[in-house]
């Protein structure tokens, strides 16, 4: 990428074809992944940069890097929720049953798996169709439904075929081929395996080693040891003309032909076969395969009838099982702990949040609360009452009593103010503008009756003892009503404006009352101009 600018339309083009392809160079995709990431954020575009950020967090999985990954790809899982974004949702789902089954949980992988396919409706593309049922179906198969796993593939398989996916086909069928042979139905492996090389025979595609792995083993399975070195011979050549940049692959396909050439009771073949794939699993510390290799080793003594060596290959086996289970576990609780501190980083996020639209002397919403909701408010209620009150003569409790006593009496008011209007408007709300002013909203409410009701509060407010807290101080408040119906557009600044108006007019005419109706223009002051 040059690093010019892009348009949203680019960047997710640009992102479909890493989220929707089989990214075979690791390391390009993420360096690509970040790049857009950064043009999404120049761009402002939230949705482009989870999508982003969610290609970089699989490709950090398959570098192993589990915590890392686990804790990108909650993040985002969390965005997408929050922000109703199904399609990325659907796709974090995946990435959680990939990094759930990395550590081994399999049934939270299943879990994972159902709500990848759950999410998706009729937009998505038959690329996240098919990849998101056929994760499903492999899911299945690898917790023991076999019969529900390949109902799954089959529909899979038809889809791929009609929406001639082929690339997506030849997967498919090989997933499919593996979960048949994992499950031990051998014969149905091989018709499943037949249908892959037809396939590839049938539309040109060649093979990759991954699907030659696949058959070989199927082979073996079958007895057929002199196709499955064959096969298996093709594949590593193919691997290693470069189809495909996964290393850790090169063990398990070494390990595959060994099996074969044990078969054939080429021991001495085996044996060469099996030490290179011990060598890369030690090399890439790939756990999985190394716990296969003793168990090969073990059945290679044994072939050579050295049974006390294949014993001791036998215990090996059985303790790099029990470091595996370990490693899996400690990989469980990485990907928890990530799951929890973006639990807990959300929640910080959201008090935050809250705490900001909060005013922390009367702990009624704050100006800014208003500036972000009162606008939508406007739009979705016709008819909201909104009034503006103001303690009148504030400025000598402050200075007659003290300032902390003016603090008290304006929590008090707020209190009596917020029950007064709950009593009268159980759906509307008190905000604190700023020093003694508050807003009173009325959700609904038309303006002569909302005066009505506001006299009522006004007045209680008047008549309330105070005398524990201002001596004998009166209190009292003067309110000023917006007509909204009145003002086109209801912006924000005009509502408040005219409610403003109507308050200095109270103010005005002698204090303790209720102003409403169209002031006259222009008043006082405007509302935008003063000092909040
Ligand atoms: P009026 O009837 O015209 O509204 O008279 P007033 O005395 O209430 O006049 P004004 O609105 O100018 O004075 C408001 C005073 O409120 C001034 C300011 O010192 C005080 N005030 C603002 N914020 C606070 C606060 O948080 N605590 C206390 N104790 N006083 C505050
Ligand atoms: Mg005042
Ligand atoms: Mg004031």
């Amino acid at each position: 990428m040059d690093g010019s600018a892009m348009s949203a339309a680019e960047v997710s083009a640009a992102l479909l074809a890493i989220e929707d392809e089989v990214i075979r160079d690791a390391e390009a995709g993420s360096r690509a992944a970040a790049d857009l990431e950064q043009q999404a954020m120049a761009l402002g575009d939230e949705t482009l940069v989870a999508r982003a950020r969610l290609c970089r967090a699989n490709l950090l999985l398959r570098g192993g890097d589990i915590a890392g990954g686990a804790r990108e790809i909650y993040g985002i899982h969390a965005w997408a929720a929050r922000h109703g974004d199904r399609l990325l949702q659907a796709r974090t789902h995946l990435a959680c049953a990939n990094l759930a089954r990395l550590s081994g949980d399999e049934a939270k992988s299943l879990d994972h798996s159902l709500s990848a396919v759950e999410l998706l409706d009729e937009t998505a593309s038959p690329y996240v169709q098919i990849r998101h049922q056929t994760k499903l179906a492999d899911a299945l198969a690898r917790s023991g439904a076999i019969d529900a796993a390949r109902l799954r593939f089959r529909q899979v398989e038809v889809l791929a075929g009609e929406t001639q996916q082929w690339d997506r086909l030849g997967i498919v069928l090989n997933n499919w081929a593996y979960a048949e042979y994992t499950a031990g139905d051998f014969p149905r492996a091989q018709d499943v395996a037949r249908r892959l090389m037809e396939h590839a025979d049938a539309h040109g595609v060649e093979l990759d080693p991954t699907e030659l792995d696949t058959i070989g083993s199927i082979q073996i399975a079958n007895g057929e040891y002199a196709q499955a070195e064959q096969t298996m011979q093709l594949c590593i050549a193919r691997y290693e003309a470069g189809f495909s940049d996964d290393a850790d692959d090169m063990a398990e396909f070494l390990l595959t032909l060994a099996g074969a050439q044990r078969g054939l009771g080429a021991t001495g073949r085996a044996q060469a076969s099996l030490d290179a794939s011990r060598a890369l699993c030690q090399q890439r510390e790939l756990h999985q395969i190394m716990v296969r290799v003793h168990e090969e080793q073990a059945e290679l003594h044994a072939a050579r009838g050295d049974y006390a060596q294949a014993f001791a290959a036998q215990k090996e086996c059985f303790s790099a099982q029990e470091s595996l289970r370990s490693r899996q576990g400690e990989a469980q609780a990485q990907s928890r702990y990530a799951m929890f501190e973006t639990t807990e980083a959300l929640q910080e996020a959201e008090r935050f949040r809250e705490e900001a639209r909060r005013d922390p002397l009367t702990g009624l919403r704050n100006r800014r609360y208003i500036d972000e909701n009162l606008p939508s408010l406007l739009v979705a209620d016709p008819a909201p009452a909104v009034a503006i009150t103001d303690i009148d003569h504030f400025k000598r409790i402050n200075d007659e009593l003290s300032h902390d006593t003016g603090d008290k009496v304006l929590v008090h008011v707020a209190d009596l103010l917020e029950t007064g209007l709950a009593a009268v408007a159980p759906q509307g709300f008190v905000a604190r503008l700023g020093g003694e002013e508050f807003l009173l909203i009325l959700p609904a409410t038309p303006v002569a009756l909302a005066t009505a009701k506001l006299d009522g509060i006004r007045q209680a407010i008047s008549e309330h003892d105070w005398r524990g807290l201002t001596g004998g101080l009166p209190l009292t408040l003067s309110i000023g009503v917006a007509d909204v119906n009145e003002i086109s557009p209801p912006s924000l600044a005009a509502v408040l404006s005219a409610a403003d108006r109507n308050l200095y007019a109270a103010k005005r005419e002698g204090r303790n009352r209720v102003v409403a109706g169209t002031p006259p223009e222009p008043l006082v002051r405007a509302y935008r101009d003063r000092p909040v």
